[in-house]
């Protein structure tokens, strides 16, 4: 980011009077007190879903029974996707404390740091949870990334999360199991924009059919068919406990270290090596952005953090990692002259390639029930459903 008052009472920017969001992200709007509508987004789910409330606790142990009715005779009554980050790792944590007998499924990306391979070795060990890994092959997946990297869009990892959500659905089918747990929280990362970091089945194959290499064979595609089987046939509900019951990461960060000898690593997503590229090094160069603000923001309306002082952390210039860009570099088989050429290159948006977005809208209707019956995560339903009012990135 660069020439941003680092001052929040003198930029010119209009921001939130609330959280930090400023006026360019997509498709805000203001309030006549200056709140942004994504503040009150969030105010309305955590109402609705009573988060962090006795209605939200009573309505997540409800959920816990109808997991354990549902499980009964099966060796497990659901599937949590890990990752060795905090939000996943003090999930398995929660579900082994209702009672639930959880299945981890992990999505290796051949890109994992270290330390997430041994976060998550320690708690499924200590906490006695059986693990399935699916690994994809690391020339396919470096040829995912590197796709990306040439489409000049900034949703260059986007196929970890989609992955990660078809395997998961895969590992339920395969065992009979009908729910999948999910360690999000609007709470702590709000819900993402839609003008930033879409990603669905049909993006990932044309950006790969057009830049790619080597042919798909072992990334798991979630394909527009396949996602309604998963959800409208084979009902396999996603749950968001964290959206009904308290959650606090920094507290649940101190539990995992003391409890399971568990090491921070460092920020949000940065337990992977290509998450951590893009976190704090793509986004901020090629795209003069960040999306540090949501995390940010989050700190500011959970009153841990002030205004000022994540606005100022917020514009700060990201601390750039020498060995992890010549580590991308490597991986991808990237020149350091084709590297900076790419980078340099005019960024694209996601809405100059194909997507499922267009159908998505079409089918509103049929999402809303999907999400209502929690078979599609609400925040999708937010974010997919809906045409975006000004396209921009
Ligand atoms: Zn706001």
């Amino acid at each position: 980011m660069v020439n941003i008052e680092a001052d929040i009472n003198k930029t010119t920017l209009k921001v939130c009077s609330r959280c930090i969001y400023d006026e360019r992200v997509a498709s805000i709007s203001f309030d006549e007190e200056g709140v942004c509508n994504y503040c009150h987004q969030l105010e309305q789910l955590k109402k609705d879903y009573g988060t962090g409330e006795k209605k939200g606790e009573e309505e997540f142990l409800k959920i816990v029974e109808q997991i354990k009715e549902d499980g009964k005779g099966k060796k497990y009554d659901c599937i949590i996707g890990v990752s060795g980050g905090t939000d996943s790792s003090y999930m398995l944590y929660i579900a082994k404390k209702h009672g639930l007998r959880p299945l981890a499924v992990h999505y290796d990306n051949t890109w994992n740091s270290a330390i997430a391979t041994e976060n998550l070795r320690k708690v499924l060990t200590a906490l006695d949870i059986d693990l399935y890994t699916h690994v994809i092959d690391n020339k396919e997946s470096n040829d995912i990334f590197r796709s990306f990297f040439y489409a000049d869009v900034a949703e260059l990892e986007a196929s970890t999360d989609l992955a990660l959500a078809e395997v998961m659905y895969r590992v339920a089918w395969k065992f009979g199991v009908k729910y999948v747990l999910e360690g999000h929280s609007f709470i702590t990362e709000g819900i993402t924009p839609v003008g930033r970091n879409y990603f669905d089945g049909k993006y990932i194959q044309s950006i790969h059919k057009k830049f790619g290499r080597v042919p798909m064979k072992t990334y798991p595609l979630m394909t527009f068919s396949r996602f309604m089987f998963w959800t409208a046939f084979a009902k396999i509900k996603k749950i968001r406990p964290f959206w009904y019951i308290d959650y606090n990461k920094e507290e649940a960060r101190a539990f995992l270290e003391k409890e399971y000898d568990w090491t921070y690593y460092g920020g949000h997503h940065l337990e992977n090596r290509i998450a951590a590229y893009f976190q704090s090094i793509y986004i901020s160069e090629k795209f003069n952005t960040t999306f540090r603000n949501n995390t940010l923001a989050a700190l500011v309306r959970n009153g841990k953090m002030s205004r000022e002082e994540a606005w100022r952390e917020y514009v700060a210039p990201p601390k750039i990692e020498k060995d992890l860009v010549t580590y991308f570099k490597k991986r991808l088989g990237l020149s350091d002259e084709e590297y900076e050429r790419v980078m340099k290159r005019e960024p694209k948006s996601w809405t100059e390639y194909p997507t499922y977005k267009k159908r998505f809208e079409r089918l509103e209707p049929l999402f809303k029930i999907l999400a209502h019956a929690n078979l599609v995560p609400m925040s999708f339903y937010l974010k997919y459903c809906f045409p975006m009012e000004k396209d921009e990135n």
